[in-house]
């Protein structure tokens, strides 16, 4: 029976395609192991946008999920490259579910060219922010641009709950994995935070790689890792790659935390082919629930659920018997859904024999301040301007123009760049140039210039015919370039 007298609240959401087959499978066990919860079962995804809800998220699940802080939830259809935004990335950001939780480990008899390597790791990715902060623009018809928004705050979170997660465990080291060879200010921001923090925490090895290494790592020799934290965009990539080593995505669930709302689903999405047809893998949703009974302080049940499967899977092994994404779909030997979970619920209380469930602990999340002003500089200047132009013009033409324009103000074009290139003053070399450029203009003197300086430089290129379409302030951070070079600008 459930340690808790009333039964916890948890807002309950099927989803789409092969969502509720997944959910029910997953409630039926959770219920079976004698876990007392009250589901509130709400929309979102494909059903909410046909309403004409363009979120996909109604305000009955906001609701329900104020209340209950506790979210279960199948997979949710996204339209691909047009239209809405995923309700997914919704749900998760709505509620500041900051860290994405994503375990896999080797499994009984779900054969894989890794199988007896005893794999068993975590990708800790960040949730909320970077490319998924989802800002896009048109900046000229033939330019789209995605801000790829990091915060000195975000990434101390996240590399915090991966350390805490990594002790709650009981594991050995943390990776960061980053591209801060390359974007220096953002992906370098969580390199940097990463190894300010990680002397916090003595017990845990802590190490940093290039993220594209570590993908080559993960496909090579992913033993060498336990937990890795990341980005966002990074962390949605390489927790694909890293099911895929175990198995697949039936088999790869997640947490998304965050201090006030958890939420619990599969990595997988919808798999709108499989859907209706009793024949996909619920192991996903239901290790989500298992991760779901530990966050609530169900250690016992969530052990009990995570012993049956690892006991039903090599039962499955010894008779050759499994669900379609193991043995093959449409086979004499192959697991329904509901054969398989009924096979799960039979086998609650037995143990594997081999394999192993870990002893957790609780997770301590890290409560940073909620005052927006997180980083206080002690001097910020205003040290010159990237101005943003849709032109037909080609960089020759174009630069004496911007710098007649400028004669006479406080500022000078110093460079003019191509998609980050330096492609005026010339250097000789063969960028190709599109409808949109960055202009940047310094000051002719001094450092700190004032927003009047910017204006005027505006108006003129505005009055001169140059249609800008995005400005950038640059600025001077306690001293030091708060913003980067083009490539082969000195
Ligand atoms: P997907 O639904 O994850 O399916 C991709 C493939 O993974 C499936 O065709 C199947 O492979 C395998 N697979 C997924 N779940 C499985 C399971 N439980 N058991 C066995 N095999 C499983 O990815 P998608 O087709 O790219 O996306 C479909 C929709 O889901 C899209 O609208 C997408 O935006 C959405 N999505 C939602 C979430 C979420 O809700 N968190 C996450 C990702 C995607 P085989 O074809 O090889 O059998």
């Amino acid at each position: 029976m459930s340690k808790q007298n009333t039964p916890r609240t948890v807002t309950l959401i099927p989803g789409d395609g092969v969502g509720p087959e997944c959910i029910n499978a997953s409630r039926r066990i959770i219920e079976a192991a004698g876990v007392s919860l009250a589901f509130e079962v709400c929309e979102a995804g494909e059903s909410v946008f046909k309403k004409g809800i363009p979120s996909g998220v109604p305000q009955e699940t906001i609701d329900s999920i104020n209340r209950t802080r506790l979210v279960f939830k199948g997979p949710l259809g996204t339209p691909v490259g047009y239209g809405e935004k995923s309700a997914n990335v919704t749900l998760r950001k709505l509620f500041e579910t900051y860290a994405n939780i994503r375990p896999v480990r080797e499994l009984p008899g779900v054969r894989t060219p890794y199988s007896g390597r005893n794999l068993d790791l975590v990708v800790v990715r960040e949730n909320v922010e970077d490319l998924y902060a989802g800002i896009e623009h048109m900046q000229t018809p033939g330019v789209a641009q995605c801000l790829k928004l990091i915060s000195a705050k975000g990434c101390e979170k996240i590399v915090r709950t991966a350390f805490e997660f990594a002790r709650s465990e009981g594991r050995k080291s943390v990776a960061c994995a980053t591209k801060s060879n390359i974007m220096k200010l953002t992906e370098g921001l969580l390199k940097r935070t990463f190894e300010r923090i990680a002397p916090e925490y003595p017990d845990l090895q802590a190490w940093h790689v290039i993220v594209d290494n570590c993908a080559h790592q993960l496909v090579k020799k992913p033993e060498q890792f336990d937990v890795i934290v990341t980005t966002n965009m990074n962390g949605d990539i390489l927790s694909d790659l890293t099911s895929a080593l175990i198995g697949g995505l039936g088999f790869a669930p997640s947490a998304n935390l965050g201090n006030e709302v958890a939420i619990f689903e599969a990595v997988h999405g919808s798999a709108p082919k499989y859907a209706g047809k009793n024949c996909i893998n619920p192991t996903a949703v239901l290790l989500s629930g298992v991760l779901m009974l530990r966050y609530i302080g169900e250690f016992d049940a969530a052990q009990k659920i995570e012993h049956a499967v690892l006991y039903t899977l090599e039962q499955n092994a010894a008779a050759g018997k499994g669900t379609g994404d193991v043995v093959g779909y449409d086979r004499p030997n192959t697991l329904s859904t509901s054969a398989f979970t009924d096979l799960i619920i039979a086998n609650l209380g037995r143990r594997a024999e081999k394999f192993k469930v870990r002893d957790c602990k609780q997770i301590k999340l890290p409560r940073l301040s909620s005052a927006p002003e997180y980083v206080k500089p002690k001097s910020l200047e205003l040290a010159g301007v990237d101005v943003f132009l849709h032109s037909p013009l080609l960089p020759a033409e174009l630069g004496p123009r911007l710098e007649a324009l400028a004669e006479g103000t406080p500022m000078k074009l110093k460079i003019i760049s191509s998609r980050g290139t330096k492609v005026y003053p010339a250097t000789g070399t063969i960028t190709d140039c599109v409808d949109h450029y960055r202009c940047r203009f310094m000051p002719r003197q001094g450092r700190d210039v004032g927003d009047a300086v910017l204006l005027e430089l505006l108006g003129k290129l505005g009055a001169g015919g140059h249609r800008w379409v995005h400005v950038e302030k640059l600025h001077r951070i306690d001293g030091a370039d708060g913003f980067t070079k083009a490539q082969g600008e000195d």
